[in-house]
């Protein structure tokens, strides 16, 4: 459907097709009517266009910021690992061998049918590896760094872009290339690592609740799921409004793994020479899809405001020549005014859009592009002081006429309602379609679908003893995986006492420890 329809009237929805007539068509159409992001020439790989940049740049400038007030600093180590690197670790190279690009000269010389071929003569030595994480690499200037117990903990973050050769992608969620902040750290003692691990869970918890409005699921990953070379990995888990669910982002705990291949070693306070404890954690643009998939609707992208580029889009609304002056000069100064009000840390952004485009097309366009607030202002509000507001949160044509100044004094409250609107309607969405599931046939049941496309189950709380085979096979059959052995994030769920206590495991009847969240996953 054209969004000329949309905007007479004619048709319910600005996306087409809607969540519930397919929802992974429904996501690539939010994105492109967004402007966020396109596929490019090169296979998996994406153009990340300037709205959907300036997501990403807000996401990394609070994350950032809590890694700093959690004691990281920021570094940048090469794009490129020497095969051997990733060879220290057998596990690691092991898991990641079969999505490594690889490059393997350094010159082109002119072909035999008039293109370029690498030079036989510019071969490298050893092949380098474009990274697809870093702890090789940073390992190696780890064990630089390291001599004494007086230079730990080290802690490193970087902020890059990695390359894994993805089958199958889709914008943000997955793609070859991605941008993510690594943050690597060495300890002293198991102690301190395990705690660090846990503490940049903790981190991206708080900031997918607080900032991206989307409750998670702390836990702890099957050993099948585990990041390759690590001994534990924990994840946040959210789910999206299909009802799957999205890893949006983990920590590990290394253990001396990577310590011992990399050769960090330092001298402990009694003079004796040990390994360091490592831990790694990562987030990457997939918290751009994650927020998508979790708030967008039929209209288009919906933003929670303290990630939002634009909180208040002025939308002048000229009359003929003789008031247009008069229009401009109202809106520069509300925009100035909006500009000295603060929402938490940054200042309340404010475009305006003077576009010489029909003002339905307009207002369209940032419905769909999520802005929090339209509002629109003509001769007749200028004239009575006033301006009409329509919220992101509320159906497209509400509108209401308030009084300039109040605007001003009230919007970043309703800009904190919004975001506080947002994270209580996912959790509620959540709940709602998280079942304790007491046996197989009601597991069963509850991961059925009938076609692809049809939106069904959810997040099943059930008892398994930690079986592999029963692992692979419920992947297989159901396409179902362990999302995680949930510790946090779930407290005043309804059904948050279910996940505390032993049981019996629902398809072996081995003992089992606690309950554990199954889903369909992206
Ligand atoms: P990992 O290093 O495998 O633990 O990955 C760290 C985080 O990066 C994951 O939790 C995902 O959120 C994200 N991620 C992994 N692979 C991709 C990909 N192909 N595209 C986008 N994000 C990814």
């Amino acid at each position: 459907m054209a969004k000329n329809e949309a905007a007479k009237g004619t048709a319910k929805t600005a996306i087409t097709p809607t969540r519930a007539e397919d929802y992974p068509e429904w996501y690539q159409q939010v994105v492109r009517a967004a402007d966020m992001a396109e596929n490019s020439p090169v296979r998996g790989c994406m153009v990340i266009k300037p709205w959907g940049y300036a997501i990403w740049e807000n996401i990394q400038r609070e994350l950032d910021t809590m890694f700093k007030e959690t004691g990281h600093k920021n570094a940048y180590f090469p794009l490129f690992i020497p095969k051997s690197f990733m060879e220290k670790e057998a596990e690691h190279v092991e898991g990641f061998a079969k999505e490594c690009a690889v490059v393997t000269h350094h010159r082109l010389v002119a072909g035999p049918n008039g293109g370029l071929v690498p030079d036989p003569e510019a071969k490298l030595e050893e092949p380098l590896i474009v990274r697809p994480t870093s702890e090789t690499i940073i390992g190696a200037a780890f064990a630089q760094w390291v001599q004494s117990y007086r230079d730990l903990p080290l802690l490193i973050n970087q902020w890059a872009n990695v390359v894994r050769w993805e089958m199958r992608t889709r914008l943000f969620l997955r793609t070859t290339e991605f941008l993510w902040q690594e943050g690597h750290t060495a300890h002293a003692t198991e102690a301190e690592a395990r705690e660090e691990t846990m503490k940049m869970l903790g981190v991206y918890a708080t900031f997918a609740r607080d900032f991206m409005a989307v409750p998670v699921f702390e836990g702890k990953k099957t050993e099948s799921e585990r990041f390759p070379g690590a001994v534990d990995t924990f994840c946040i888990e959210a789910m999206m409004q299909d009802r799957k669910a999205l890893q949006a982002g983990t920590s590990h705990f290394l253990g001396q793994n990577f310590a011992k291949a990399s050769g960090i070693r330092f001298q402990t306070k009694t003079e004796t020479e040990e390994f360091a404890w490592t831990t790694s954690w990562g987030v990457s643009t997939r918290l751009v899809g994650a927020m998508v998939m979790s708030h967008a609707d039929d209209d288009g992208l919906v933003l929670p405001p303290r990630l939002a580029p634009t909180h208040v889009i002025l939308l002048p609304v000229y009359r003929g020549d003789e008031t247009r002056a008069q229009v401009d000069a109202y809106i520069d100064a509300l925009a100035a005014e909006l500009r000295g009000q603060r929402l938490g840390e940054r200042r309340v952004e404010v475009e305006v859009d003077r576009r010489d485009i029909r003002g339905g097309d307009k207002q369209w366009e940032w419905v769909k592009k999520g802005a929090p607030l339209r509002v629109e202002i003509g001769p007749r509000d200028v004239e009575g002081g006033m301006v009409m507001v329509a919220r992101r949160d509320r159906p497209v044509k509400e509108k209401t006429s308030l009084p300039r100044g109040e605007f001003v004094a009230k919007v970043v409250e309703i800009l904190e309602e919004m975001q506080a609107g947002l994270l209580a309607r996912a959790s509620a969405f959540r709940d709602e379609h998280t079942h304790v599931v007491e046996d197989k046939a009601a597991f069963e049941a509850f991961f059925k679908a009938k076609g692809d496309k049809e939106i069904h189950g959810g997040f099943a709380l059930a008892h398994w003893a930690g079986d592999a085979r029963v692992e692979a096979e419920l992947k297989d059959r159901y396409k179902v995986t362990v999302r995680c052995i949930p510790s946090g994030g779930f407290a005043g769920a309804p059904w948050a006492d279910a996940l505390v206590g032993e049981g019996r495991c629902i398809f072996t009847g081995q003992p089992s420890p606690q309950r554990v969240v199954f889903a369909k996953s992206y």
